[in-house]
């Protein structure tokens, strides 16, 4: 196949270009996730692109040093929007001093291509690995895995790089020429097809980080509790039938929680004391769970524990203890200290029995109402138990 290098340098200028627009149509004004200074990194790729097809016809400060510098200042912008992405910063030399460097060196390197090819890939490729260094150090961005992509793109631009560098120490710089068409060279063509993929590559992936971030924080929204910060009742839900599913022959233990004459704190503190015991007490719980325990909010004052790997016997002493403590903790609220108690029906799952949610929840409802009316402050086991 002979592929062209100016037909390609061509196709890089058109799609680069196409992308920024479709990235500036991508980026949100009112969300700063690093999509407006990536496409702007796009932009300024671009237009260094144009510059070096130009060489010849423009003065060489045009396609030489502004080019450079352009080049360099697009992989800066490409790293603020990783740390934008990321909500972090970079040292400032780390954006200026490469910049810097790379105008200089093709100022003073005019006339050796050799010279600017082997420091300006050097430039280039610190530049890059500050990207990658980014990514990787970034939990959140790891827990996607879009990050993959573009760290692949990256690791390919080191390896053009490298190849290129290499081209000119062996006394091939003329074929890396992309304006010099008269004798392609593979290393002018792999160069181009690379760079040309990993600007596609990279500002895929990039969208792709923002949408699964997008994705998990919705997921989050709809299975948490905005009051408690807990599972919501559907979460809940889901969680223990996984637990009932995972658990094998191991028994399992599900708590209802309810406050007790909790209307009266709304009653007469007023709504907002209300909602903060519901947060208080969440929390009193949460503290005394263990970590393999779920907690989430059932329903108004209602929560659930679900303690995997737990019998009768053991979610009696949890249960206790949880009555305990709640009883014996004033919660301060702005209304005033608020003294309260609660209410547990206790129901399970033992090991050598296939039980279905719903009567596991039935049978800890029924044993909640029995403790209700044995006088509140009370923990109750299911019959079934
Ligand atoms: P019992 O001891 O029988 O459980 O009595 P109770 O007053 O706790 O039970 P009841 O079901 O009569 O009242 C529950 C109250 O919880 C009624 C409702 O307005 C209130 N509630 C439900 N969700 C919230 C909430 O998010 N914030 C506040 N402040 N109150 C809530
Ligand atoms: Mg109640
Ligand atoms: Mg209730």
């Amino acid at each position: 196949m002979n592929l062209d290098p100016r037909t390609l340098l061509f196709s890089l200028i058109l799609t680069n270009t196409l992308m920024a627009l479709s990235l500036f149509v991508a980026a949100s004004g009112k969300r700063r996730d690093g999509v407006g200074l990536w496409a702007i990194a796009i932009l300024l790729e671009t237009l260094t692109w144009i510059l070096i097809a130009a060489r010849g016809a423009i003065p060489d400060a045009l396609s030489l040093v502004i080019a450079n510098g352009f080049k360099a200042g697009a992989h800066a912008l490409a790293l603020a929007a990783v740390c934008e992405f990321q909500r972090r910063t970079a040292p400032r030399w780390q954006y200026f001093v490469p910049v810097a460097l790379a105008m200089l060196m093709a100022g003073l390197l005019a006339d050796d291509i050799r010279g600017r090819f082997v420091w300006g890939s050097l430039i280039f490729a610190f530049q890059i690995a500050l990207i990658a260094h980014m990514l990787l150090t970034d939990k959140e961005t790891r827990a996607g895995r879009a990050w993959r992509l573009m760290f692949g793109g990256l690791i390919a631009m080191q390896l053009v790089l490298g190849l290129r560098a290499a081209a000119a120490l062996f006394g091939y710089a003329e074929f890396a020429q992309p304006q010099t068409a008269i004798a392609p060279h593979p290393v002018q063509i792999v160069s181009f097809i690379a760079i040309m993929a990993t600007a596609l590559i990279g500002s895929i992936a990039f969208i792709l980080m923002v949408k699964e971030r997008a994705d998990r924080e919705i997921l989050h929204l709809a299975m948490t509790d905005s009051l408690t910060g807990v599972p919501n009742r559907r979460a809940l839900m889901d969680q223990a039938l996984h637990v009932m599913a995972q658990r094998g022959g191991r028994p399992m233990s599900l708590l209802m929680i309810d406050v007790d004459h909790f209307k009266r704190i709304n009653d007469t503190l007023g709504h907002p004391a209300g909602d903060e015991v519901l947060r208080r007490v969440t929390q009193l719980l949460s503290e005394r769970l263990r970590g393999g325990d779920v907690i989430g909010r059932y329903g108004g004052e209602e929560f659930c524990v679900i303690a995997p790997n737990t019998e009768i016997d053991g979610a009696l002493t949890l249960a206790e203890s949880l009555r305990e403590i709640v009883a014996a903790t004033p919660i301060p609220t702005e209304a005033g200290e608020v003294s309260i108690t609660i209410s547990i029906g206790i129901s399970c799952c033992r090991s050598d029995t296939v039980r279905e949610l719903k009567d596991v929840l039935a049978d800890a409802d029924t044993a909640l109402y029995a403790a209700k009316n044995a006088g509140r402050n009370q923990v109750v086991r299911s019959c079934n138990c």
